[in-house]
């Protein structure tokens, strides 16, 4: 078990873009096995790298039971929509309406950079967008409604884990983010 600090809104990582995965070498398998033990700890659906600190196109999920992960994702989403509650790890305690494709097809690698196609609708979609959002430095109040973002801006800027003095408060991790300077 390796369970990482999640951080939080405010920190840079969650808006930088992450880098492609080139190596599928036992740090990648390292990364994986925490991101699964970070996201069956907080509870999670899902956790994208970054999250913890690392700026790599992995993330992983956590649906009905079933745990995977996906290196380097390319989606192809449906033009059905779905609406439903959504929320993340890394802005604690919101969770609002959020639009996401209904169905989508997830291409990318296992960390033995083998091929692997997910495909999965309602949940498991909405996790699998949510996640690679999260790797193009973009978070799920970015896709709300105005009036719905205006209010997560307002919940966050008040919220306790956000910092009172209005800056936000970023929780470094003690862990090296394996050559990253990030
Ligand atoms: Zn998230």
């Amino acid at each position: 078990m390796a369970i990482q600090p999640i951080r939080l809104f405010g920190d840079p990582i969650l808006r930088t873009k992450a880098i492609e995965v080139v190596d599928f070498d036992k740090e990648l398998r390292r990364l994986v096995q925490d991101l699964t033990d970070t996201m069956l700890d907080a509870p999670g659906s899902g956790l994208a790298a970054p999250q913890i600190g690392v700026g790599l196109r992995v993330f992983t999920w956590n649906i009905d039971g079933e745990v995977g992960h996906l290196v380097n994702p390319l989606l192809d989403l449906s033009e059905e929509t779905q609406d439903g509650d959504e929320g993340c790890l890394s802005i604690p305690g919101l969770s609002l309406d959020c639009r996401r494709a209904l169905t989508v097809v997830a291409k990318g690698f296992d960390m033995y950079g083998e091929p692997v196609t997910i495909e999965g609708s309602e949940l498991l979609a909405r996790a699998v967008q949510h996640e690679t959002d999260h790797l193009d430095g973009i978070l799920f109040v970015d896709r709300l409604a105005p009036e719905l973002r205006k209010q997560a801006m307002k919940e966050i800027r008040e919220s306790e884990w956000f910092g009172a003095s209005g800056s936000p408060m970023i929780k470094v991790s003690p862990h090296p983010t394996r050559g990253l300077g990030l």
